[in-house]
């Protein structure tokens, strides 16, 4: 058998009720909170709520940042930052969908250095940071289970991950707090941890384990094909979208994402299409670059019970509703652009060229 490494150290804790139920898992995390929140999801679906109740129970003071906004920048983490270290705050709570997460792992980077400048983000690797728990409240990224913090960059007009390795000391995983979640959203998100899955199985860095939660994760992703399509979900459906997000998120914490993210980021950036959206615009052109008789794209379409790549385009025009349009000088800029994400594009096991690349732009948004 190959040889691999496996590592996902967030201690995870799934269900209804699972952060009062295991509040004590606070304690462990520091003296002084501070959540990291969107600007109005987290106080309408409850986690808000249920964070702070277990907080002043356990007599453990904290303060609310609350604006997070989608595909957050670094000026935004940066004065999060400032009110951390004023406030002499000593762990984060990142309670919302990616956003929120995300910002909160960049934001620990950046409490804990004070006297540093925020390239530190993109420059140091080994950076040191205030511990983290994270709360999800969109299935969607699996950020509560993944190393990756990612930050927009309007200087460089795109989106990249910080170069610290932030894991969650303790993620709650409470399905609940989705019911909120519009139906657009919701298949926003789950397309992206649809897109986790496909990505991280088709990596060059696949290995045993990381392809048998992928197996799983798609297994539960298949069973919520029909609650997408009807745009209704049940108590269950949120269960499965939520725990087939986090193994999304155990898998590429593992190998990381691949060419659809890596073009979606300048979809998000340029025309502010959300993000798991952006990366199922471009997923069966994807698909469609692997040679007709690659086998872990049929076993892929099959344990989603699909029959072909225009079966899972057809899945994702129906959940997505897609409409968008583009011209050929975007996706000329966009093709320019992702080829120098040269790491994400060595992903692909092909060896993909930028006539590759402006194929999947071309099929995907001009026809
Ligand atoms: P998001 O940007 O966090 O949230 C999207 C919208 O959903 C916001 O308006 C938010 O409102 C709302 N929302 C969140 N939870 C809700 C709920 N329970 N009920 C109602 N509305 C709710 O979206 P996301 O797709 O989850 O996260 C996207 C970000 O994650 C991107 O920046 C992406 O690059 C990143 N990402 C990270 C990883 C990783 O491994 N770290 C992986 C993939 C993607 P509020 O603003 O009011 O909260
Ligand atoms: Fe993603």
């Amino acid at each position: 058998m190959e040889k691999f490494k496996y590592f996902m150290p967030a201690e995870t804790f799934f269900g209804r009720g699972c952060v009062l139920n295991n509040k004590e898992a606070f304690l462990a995390l520091g003296r002084k909170a501070m959540l990291v929140t969107g600007r109005s999801s987290a106080k309408k679906n409850g986690a808000q709520k249920d964070v702070t109740e277990a907080l002043d129970t356990l007599n453990i003071p904290w303060v609310l940042f609350d604006e997070i906004g989608e595909n957050p920048d670094v000026e935004t983490v940066e004065r999060a930052a400032k009110l951390a270290v004023s406030q002499e705050v000593d762990f984060l709570i990142g309670i919302g969908g990616g956003s929120p997460m995300d910002a909160s792992k960049a934001i620990a980077v950046l409490a804990a250095n004070p006297d540093r400048s925020s390239d530190i983000l993109f420059t140091e690797a080994k950076a040191m940071a205030l511990p983290v728990a994270e709360i999800p409240t969109t299935a969607g990224t699996g950020s509560e289970v993944t190393q990756f913090s990612i930050m927009t960059l309007h200087e460089k007009r795109t989106k990249s991950a910080i170069m610290p390795k932030i894991f969650a000391k303790v993620s709650f995983l409470d399905s609940k707090y989705m019911d909120t979640l519009s139906p657009k959203v919701t298949n926003n998100t789950a397309v992206d941890a649809l897109s986790h899955l496909i990505e991280s199985y088709l990596s060059v860095n696949a290995n045993f384990i990381s392809e048998k939660i992928v197996e799983i994760g798609l297994s539960l992703f298949k069973e919520c094909i029909p609650a997408l399509k009807a745009r209704n979900y049940t108590a269950e459906d949120r269960d499965k979208l939520m725990l087939a997000s986090a193994l999304g998120g155990v898998a590429i914490a593992q190998t990381s994402t691949s060419i659809p993210h890596c073009l979606g980021y300048f979809l998000t950036y340029e025309k502010g299409i959300p993000h798991g959206r952006a990366n199922g615009l471009v997923t069966q052109a994807y698909l469609e670059l692997f040679p007709k008789e690659d086998k872990k794209v049929a076993q892929l379409l099959h344990s989603l019970g699909m029959k072909s790549t225009e079966e899972m385009g057809d899945f994702l025009n129906d959940v997505l509703e897609t409409s968008e349009t583009f011209t050929v000088e975007e996706i000329t800029y966009y093709t320019d652009r992702a080829m120098e994400n040269t790491q994400k594009i060595a992903t692909f096991p092909y060896a993909a060229k930028k006539a590759d690349i402006y194929k999947i732009f071309e099929k995907s948004l001009l026809s």
